[in-house]
């Protein structure tokens, strides 16, 4: 169960929050002075069966070129394997772009914890044909990159930042 509090009187209403989904947008009218106000569930912190599995990763932002419009791409644990969307593709992180350049399995950034209890964004080329740039620097077949939020990635003409922050 969760509160929210009313924005005009501060009396608290109770609900149930694992009813609704993640991002979901409820209104409440306030039982104390009647004032409606709505809320979102954030889209992080509804936990299903008493486990967090869709927990705030972080997202890869496609950055918009001549190819394509800007687009969000939430990561998570474990391998995220990107590349030009194609009709049946079986990649989990397809970008919508008509980037001739990007390969349609192209780069992949896993997403790990380290023995710290940390995040770590590891990412590596599929291989691809015109490779994965980290900061301009193309990647060799066995680099493995640390990821940090900011970090620039370039394949083909296609730019994607690592945002960490929510
Ligand atoms: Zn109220």
């Amino acid at each position: 169960m969760k509160k929210v509090r009313c924005p005009k009187c501060n009396s608290y209403t109770v609900f149930d929050e694992t009813r609704y989904q993640p991002g979901q947008r409820l209104v409440f009218v306030c039982s104390e002075c009647n004032k409606q106000f709505a809320i979102q569930i954030p889209a992080s912190s509804v936990p299903s069966n008493g486990e967090v599995n869709n927990e705030a990763l972080g997202t890869i932002i496609v950055v918009e070129n001549a190819f394509h419009y800007r687009q969000e791409i939430p990561l998570e644990m474990g391998d995220n394997v990107f590349g030009r969307y194609v009709h049946g593709t079986n990649i989990n992180k397809p970008i919508e772009t008509v980037d001739p350049s990007v390969d349609t399995r192209h780069c992949i950034i896993r997403v790990q914890r380290g023995k710290d209890g940390h995040l770590q964004y590891i990412l590596r080329d599929a291989p691809s044909g015109t490779g994965t740039f980290y900061m301009n620097d193309i990647l060799r077949d066995q680099d493995r990159v640390r990821l940090q939020d900011g970090s620039v990635i370039t394949i083909g003409a296609t730019t994607l930042i690592l945002k960490l922050e929510i």
